[in-house]
């Protein structure tokens, strides 16, 4: 097993197996592969929530404001910081209009 913290290439495959999951089901393989990657790392099961927050948050801004980079999932490639988060939960708080 190569299970060693820090395999970058593994995260990335793992990260991409996260937004897919939220698109379609994935296979039990994949599946598998999915939970044994979160269980032992952060950086991913981070990944995974912040991603599904994203997810739930893009839905929301989807109803208010089609236009919103939220909307077209553009901010999902980013990382977000939980200042990132706070700053889009206000955002959709008040609303697309800020003047
Ligand atoms: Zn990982």
């Amino acid at each position: 097993m190569a299970g060693h913290h820090g395999d970058r290439d593994g995260c990335k495959e793992i990260a991409r197996l996260v937004s897919e999951s939220h698109d379609h089901k994935l296979s039990l393989w994949d599946r598998v592969q999915l939970r044994l990657h979160l269980a032992m790392c952060l950086m991913c099961r981070r990944f995974s929530k912040q991603l599904a927050f994203v997810r739930g948050v893009a839905a929301v801004a989807g109803h208010t404001d089609p236009d919103s980079p939220l909307a077209s999932g553009t901010i999902v490639d980013a990382t977000l910081s939980p200042e990132a988060k706070n700053r889009i939960r206000s955002a959709l708080q008040r609303g697309p209009s800020r003047s």
